[in-house]
C-alpha cells in the first residue's frame, strides 16, 4: 500500500528515518560552523565505533572500493609484497587493486564457503616478508567471516601491516581495531554504518600513518593520497575550516546522525543484536531445508546470509515470486556459482519484523517454485530461537 519495497540486500540497506532527514536538510557550506561541528563529531564517533582511540579517521566521497584503494595506495610502494587472504569476490578485487601499484601479490584462497586456515596463513608469512596483509572480514559474495583478530596477530608477529576490508562488517561484527592491532579498518557508508551510498571510511593506526610518512616514493594515486586528506581530517577534528575536495555535506551530516544512533545504543549491544538476528535466520533457513554457503557455523557472518537454491528451484522463478511480496534480496555474486544462490542482507536498522517478512516471502517463493517443505517452519523456528535469545 505504501508503495515501497523492503530492501534486504547486503547494501544499500534500509536506513533510519532520522538519517534520511539529515540527507534532505538544507545543504550548507563545507566551512559553515554547523557543518564543521558535524564533521568533527562524525570523525570522533568513528574512533569510538572502531574502538580505535588513537586511530586517524578518514572520510572521503567515494564508495567502499575507494576505501580499499586509499588504504593500500598509501601503504605500499612498487616492488613490495602483499598477502591477500581471499574468501570470495572482494579478495580478488584487493589483488587487482594492489597489482595496479606494482606490488607482488600472493593470494591465499579457500574453496567456496571456507576460510584459509591460520596455519596456511602463518606458513605464507614465514616464507616471505610481506609489507601488507589484507583480509575481507565478511566477503559479501559468500557470507563468510574471517577471524580477523587472529589474522591481525599473525601479521603483527611477522612484521606486516594488516588491512581489514570491513565494508560488510563494521558496526555489524565485532572489531576491536586497537586492541587487535589492525592497522587499517575500512568500510563504506551504505552497509551496517547505515548511511546512503557515497562515503569511503577508514581508520588508520599510528603505525600505518608512520609507514606512510616513511615512504620513499610519492603515493601514485592523487585523490587517495593522505597528504591531501590528513590535514583536512585534522582540521575538522579540531573544529577548524579546511578544504581539499568539496565534502559531500549531506552525507556527512547523515553519517554523524547514524554514528550517534549507533553509539547511543552502544557498539557491543548493536553487534549482539546483529548476531541474534543472524543466528535465528540461519536456523530458520536450515529448518526449511536450505543450505548456506559457509561450511562451518563459526565462519558465518552476522551481516548477511548466502543461501543455495534447493534442487529444482530456478533463480528466475524464486526472485519473481519474492518480489510479489515486495521483498528484495540479492542474487549470487561469485561468478562460478552466480545462479545457484541468493543473498539476504540483515544489518544496520534491520528489525526482527523485517526478518519475519523476508522469511515469509522466501517460504512463499519456494512453494511457488515447486519446493516441498513444512509450510511455516522457517517462521516458527525464527520466532522460537529469537524469543529464547531475548529471554
Ligand atoms: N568489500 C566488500 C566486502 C563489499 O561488500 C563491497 C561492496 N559490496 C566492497 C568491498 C566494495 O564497496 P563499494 O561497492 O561501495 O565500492
Amino acid at each position: 500500500m505504501k508503495g515501497r519495497k523492503l530492501l534486504m540486500i547486503p547494501g544499500p540497506i534500509e536506513f533510519e528515518p532520522e538519517v534520511l532527514r539529515a540527507m534532505s536538510a538544507v545543504t550548507t557550506s563545507h566551512v559553515a560552523p554547523s557543518f564543521i561541528h558535524s564533521f568533527g563529531n562524525a570523525l570522533d564517533l568513528m574512533k569510538k565505533i572502531w574502538l580505535a582511540p588513537a586511530g586517524q579517521p578518514f572520510v572521503v566521497a567515494g564508495s567502499g572500493t575507494l576505501a580499499m584503494d586509499m588504504a593500500v595506495a598509501n601503504l605500499v610502494e612498487a616492488g613490495d609484497n602483499a598477502l591477500v587472504i581471499s574468501t570470495g569476490y572482494f579478495g580478488t578485487r584487493y589483488k587487482d587493486i594492489l597489482e595496479r601499484y606494482q606490488v607482488n601479490v600472493t593470494i591465499l584462497e579457500a574453496p567456496v564457503g571456507e576460510v584459509p586456515s591460520l596455519e596456511t596463513i602463518e606458513n605464507a608469512l614465514k616464507n616471505k616478508a610481506y609489507k601488507v596483509v589484507t583480509m575481507t572480514h565478511v566477503d559479501t559474495s559468500t557470507g563468510v567471516l574471517v577471524h580477523s583478530k587472529e589474522i591481525a596477530a599473525l601479521a603483527k608477529k611477522y612484521n606486516a601491516l594488516s588491512v581489514l576490508d570491513g565494508v560488510c562488517s563494521v558496526a555489524g561484527e565485532e572489531i576491536k581495531q586497537e586492541e587487535w592491532g589492525i592497522d587499517v579498518v575500512l568500510t563504506a557508508s551504505q552497509k551496517a554504518v547505515g548511511v546512503p551510498p557515497g562515503l569511503a571510511l577508514l581508520v588508520a593506526s599510528e603505525k600505518a600513518i608512520q609507514t606512510w610518512e616513511d615512504r620513499k616514493t610519492l603515493v601514485s594515486n592523487y585523490y587517495a593520497d593522505w597528504k591531501n586528506w590528513l590535514p583536512i581530517m585534522k582540521a575538522y577534528q579540531e573544529r577548524k575550516p579546511s578544504y581539499f575536495g568539496t565534502p559531500p555535506v549531506n552525507l556527512i551530516m547523515a553519517l554523524e546522525t547514524s554514528l550517534r544512533i549507533i553509539n547511543e545504543e552502544g557498539i557491543a549491544t548493536r553487534i549482539q543484536k546483529h548476531k541474534q538476528l543472524a543466528g535465528a535466520f540461519r536456523e530458520a533457513i536450515a529448518a526449511i531445508g536450505l543450505k548456506i554457503l559457509p561450511i562451518k557455523k563459526e565462519d558465518a557472518a552476522n551481516t548477511l546470509t548466502a543461501v543455495y537454491y534447493p534442487e529444482g528451484v530456478e533463480m528466475a522463478s524464486f526472485l519473481k515470486h519474492l518480489s510479489k511480496l515486495d521483498v528484495i534480496v540479492a542474487g549470487g555474486l561469485l561468478p562460478e556459482i552466480k545462479t545457484k544462490y541468493f543473498r539476504v542482507g540483515h544489518m544496520g536498522a534491520v528489525t526482527s519484523s523485517d526478518m519475519i517478512s523476508t522469511l515469509s516471502a522466501i517460504e512463499f517463493a519456494l512453494v511457488k517454485s515447486g519446493f516441498t517443505f513444512k509450510s511455516g517452519i522457517g517462521l516458527s523456528t525464527f520466532q522460537k530461537i529469537l524469543n529464547s535469545s531475548l529471554e
